[in-house]
């Protein structure tokens, strides 16, 4: 437990297509006059610097958001991507593209006054690293840290004040039993507050639990007579390869997916735009593609 560090894999494909829809989402919930209240149930370290020791040695944003820039032609972005990289060059500036923000910072960027975050992070360093970052914004008592399981203590939350609420839900799956905690998460959430928008962030894997994440979901969402929203982005082939000399190598991760329960009514239409950009630009070889599929 706590090998997985988000700093590894700032920036790749699976955060691109996580923060896009994030920020799609946000950009029409925050539309509304009523508070909103945002959990962010593995909240990470805040920021990641995309030049430091640890992005370097996996180097995955060179796969993923870098490499949306650094496409030519420049492509005109489809408007929810153009705004994504927006989003992420304000982190930025001069030219160099040095830091990437993750989740909370992202939220905490599209929140107006009267909106609140709750961010749950577990892992001792990450949660010192997020405690430190989030401390520079002087954001008060807007932004609460919660070093504490973030699947167990959403409970105490629901439903908000404001029967306004997303929950972003973006574990690193590094215990199988995450998945099953997920699907927990969400069934009890769903008892306590039924119209919150919940996003599940999941690995597409050879493995029969990830494949279980979006059924079990939209099961869970049909049961509660509440709409949903798939999207997926494959980025290459999920099968072990050989090196030219012979050696198996791993893949790195293929796919991955976002689960939406209650998404805003817009979201399809934002994404259809946007996702065969994502499959053009980020796909890696001939199994590149999308899905997006909404129901309920
Ligand atoms: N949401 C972040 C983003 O998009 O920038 C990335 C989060 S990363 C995939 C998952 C994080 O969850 C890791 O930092 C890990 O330490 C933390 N974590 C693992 N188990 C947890 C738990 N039960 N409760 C809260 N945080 C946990």
């Amino acid at each position: 437990m706590f090998s997985y560090r988000h700093a590894f894999h700032a920036g790749n494909h699976a955060d691109v297509l996580k923060h896009m829809v994030l920020l799609a989402v946000l950009r029409y919930m925050t539309q509304k006059d009523t508070a909103l209240n945002v959990f962010d149930t593995h909240a990470g370290a805040g920021l990641y610097r995309l030049d430091g020791d640890y992005a370097k040695t996996s180097a995955e944003a060179a796969d993923g958001f870098l490499r949306l820039l650094a496409h030519t032609p420049q492509p005109e972005f489809a408007p929810a991507l153009q705004d994504y990289i927006t989003l992420v060059a304000s982190f930025n500036s001069g030219g160099h593209w040095n830091v990437y923000p993750g989740s909370p910072f992202i939220i905490q960027q599209l929140l107006h006054g009267r909106d609140k975050l709750k961010l749950f992070e577990l892992h001792p360093t990450d949660g010192k690293t997020l405690t430190a970052n989030i401390a520079q914004l002087d954001a008060g008592r807007q932004v609460a840290i919660l070093r504490e399981d973030g699947f167990e203590g959403l409970k105490k939350f629901l439903p908000p004040p404001s029967r306004r609420a997303l929950v972003l839900c973006d574990p690193s799956y590094e215990i199988k039993s995450d998945y099953a905690r997920v699907q927990a998460m969400v069934v009890d959430a769903m008892q306590r507050f039924p119209t919150g928008t919940y996003a599940v962030w999941y690995p597409i894997i050879p493995r029969p639990e990830a494949h279980d994440v979006p059924k079990k979901l939209k099961t869970l969402a049909n049961k509660h007579g509440k709409s949903w929203l798939s999207a997926t982005l494959t980025v290459k082939n999920s099968k072990l390869q050989q090196d030219t000399d012979g050696t198996v190598v791993r893949p790195g991760l293929p796919a991955s997916g976002m689960f939406l329960i209650n998404p805003p009514h817009t979201l399809k239409a934002t994404l259809q735009d946007a996702m065969p950009q994502l499959v053009k630009i980020l796909g890696q070889d001939q199994h590149a593609a999308f899905t997006l599929e909404a129901g309920g």
